[in-house]
């Protein structure tokens, strides 16, 4: 089975084209901006704009591969931002039309999750899901894919992208920070530590850096470096947690923050700590992308889902996917 499926939670739109066992194609154009964060209906226009090019570049990199025909369209549903879930809900409904094949909707989270066994030996793993709007620890247990700690307050990347913002650095930040924090050789900035339990908060980090570069006393590569090494030592900690309790010995790590070399580092670390095995698939699979959307797509349909209602879900939780594609 060849399923086509489209991302469009948030500032991506991405169409990826993948078969049971591999990524055929992968696209993406993400809406920026130069300075603020996201408008959802400048990103949901971007979206409109880009899709239809996308589409088509996407279906004949495919049709050049020679691997047959599309029999399955699918589409992120949440969560997500409403107007920019909207566009690649009526995209996948067109394309499913004009292709004469069925068409499904796909939790976002989870797909990120899935889309780590296509790629890498992972069997059975806790997931560090560090992306803009969602950190989440989460792992499959008792028929579900459960969240055991999250972020209480705001996403990774979005704690990231706002401090960047506010220090004058455009969007996504997290990259910039990151090669800031890279040239800095100077000591740790003692900064707030705040782990509840399995969950995590960033919003009093997050005013305390802002109040200390306004005060001009410390150095923006100083800062980035002692973020980095505050928020992700959290992120690790309660990673960590989660895999001792539920008694496994893999960590899959998802999301745009997991691009970062240096938390990609500390996971390999704390895995190696514990005789554990850390799993990073490529950027272009850690990011919001189309090819999960597609494998997700596999998975539910040759497990029999079936769209009942078409329909969006930006609030819809890990924990509420009900799971058939697992044994
Ligand atoms: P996603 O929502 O999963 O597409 O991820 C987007 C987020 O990843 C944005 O908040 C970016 O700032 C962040 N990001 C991307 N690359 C990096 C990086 N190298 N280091 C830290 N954060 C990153
Ligand atoms: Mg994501």
């Amino acid at each position: 089975m060849i399923c086509l499926g489209i991302e469009s939670t948030a500032h991506t739109i991405g169409v990826g084209i993948v078969s049971k066992k591999n990524v055929l194609v992968n696209l993406r154009e993400a809406y920026t901006t130069e300075s603020g964060g996201i408008i959802p209906m400048d990103a949901a226009n971007h979206h409109k704009d880009v899709k239809d090019d996308l589409i088509k570049r996407a279906i004949e990199e495919f049709e050049k591969l020679g691997k047959g025909k599309i029999d399955l369209v699918s589409y992120s549903r949440g969560p997500g931002i409403g107007p920019c879930l909207q566009v690649g809900k009526n995209t996948a409904a067109e394309l499913a039309k004009s292709l004469d094949v069925p068409f499904i909707g796909i939790n976002h989270c989870v797909s990120h999750l899935s889309v780590g066994s296509l790629v890498t030996p992972v069997k059975d793993p806790v997931m560090l899901y560090a992306s803009g709007a969602n950190t989440q620890v989460i792992a499959y247990e008792g028929g579900k894919y459960r969240v055991f700690g999250e972020t209480l307050d705001q996403g990774i990347g979005n704690f990231l992208d706002s401090f960047a913002r506010h220090v004058g650095l455009g969007f996504p930040g997290g990259p910039k920070i990151e090669k800031l924090a890279k040239d800095y050789t100077g000591d740790y900035i003692e900064l707030p530590y705040s782990v509840k339990g399995m969950d995590i908060s960033l919003s009093g980090l997050l005013t305390n850096l802002k109040n200390k570069h306004d005060s001009e006393k410390f150095t923006l590569e100083g800062l980035s470096y002692s973020l980095q090494e505050t928020a992700f030592a959290m992120l690790i900690e309660v990673a960590e947690r989660a895999m001792a309790h539920c008694d496994k010995n893999e960590l899959l790590l998802g999301g745009g923050v997991a691009c970062n070399a240096r938390l990609q580092e500390m996971a390999g670390k704390m895995c190696k700590e514990r005789g554990a095995k850390c799993f990073v698939p490529q950027k272009s699979l850690l990011i919001d992308n189309g090819a999960m959307i597609a494998y997700q797509g596999i998975l539910e349909y040759e497990s029999g889902t079936r769209e009942k209602k078409v329909d969006i879900r930006p609030y819809e939780r890990t924990d509420d996917v009900l799971v058939n594609w697992k044994n």
